[in-house]
């Protein structure tokens, strides 16, 4: 269901005590030289779209503001940011819209590890903000889908970063022919500190400002020679099952503050 079809009338009539509300975020970012600036969002929408398909329950999806927090990646043509303080304005009138319209459930799904930090803050502040009306949780798909990933994946650590293995498979499945894969290259790199890790599944404890323009040359982390459409097919599936998953499980979470 794409929230940006239906009419008023349409939403009038669902049952928004239990449809899930899906807010897809992303970013415009240079995404290596191979692949489209709008790649996390583009994911995270369709991750978001298919999992809604598939769930036995209601499930809507917003359409996704499409910029993201991109500081880490200015020095690349191309790349726009919004100011972390803008994102997290934009994503709270958004959600809060839907609250008043009598959403209980609004799940932000993001695509973007830089956003990371900012849809933490954003699930306790809108939390806080709409405490006996609404639940909101957020997640990053690829790290819901962590273990799915891992079981998946080719590479070893460092090999899915930022254009890499991973989201240039999902690309290739997602919209054949967007990835230029003549112009992928691979780069495994060093953040200097065996402290700080660049994986997409793996974390570091410390946060600290990494530009990307030191990272890589080209801005890609990982390998993306290693994707292939194929793959690419068998992560969105592994993404959007542990998606459905967890949505039928957010669809039976109590309302705090609420009489059960
Ligand atoms: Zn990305």
């Amino acid at each position: 269901m794409r929230f940006e079809e239906l009419t008023s009338p349409d939403v009038a009539a669902l049952d928004r005590d239990r449809t899930i509300l899906i807010l897809p975020l992303g970013s415009v970012e240079q995404h290596g030289n191979h692949m489209p600036l709008g790649t996390d969002t583009l994911l995270a929408h369709s991750v978001s779209l298919a999992a809604a398909e598939r769930s036995p329950g209601a499930t809507a999806v917003l359409p996704p503001p499409w910029y993201g927090f991109s500081a880490h990646h200015m020095r690349f043509p191309g790349s726009i940011t919004l100011r972390a303080e803008t994102l997290m304005a934009v994503a709270e009138d958004i959600v809060g819209s839907a609250v008043a319209h009598g959403f209980r459930h609004v799940l932000i799904v993001n695509g973007h590890g830089g956003n990371g930090g900012v849809i933490d803050l954003l699930a306790s502040t809108l939390g806080h903000r709409h405490y006996g009306k609404a639940r909101i949780a957020a997640l990053t798909y690829f790290q819901l889908a962590r273990d799915a990933i891992a079981a998946l994946r080719r590479s070893e650590s460092g090999g899915m970063g930022h254009a890499c293995e991973f989201e240039t498979a999902m690309v290739q499945h997602v919209r054949p022919g967007l990835a230029k894969m003549e112009l992928a290259e691979a780069t495994y790199p060093d953040p200097g500190s065996s402290y700080l890790a660049t994986d997409l599944l793996g974390g570091s404890a410390v946060k600290t400002y990494l530009d990307f323009a030191d990272l890589s040359p080209t801005g890609t982390l990982g390998d993306p020679g290693l994707a292939t459409p194929e793959a690419g097919k068998k992560f969105f599936d592994a993404v959007v099952g542990e998606l459905v998953a967890f949505i039928e499980d957010f669809r039976g979470w109590a309302i705090p503050g609420q009489p059960k």
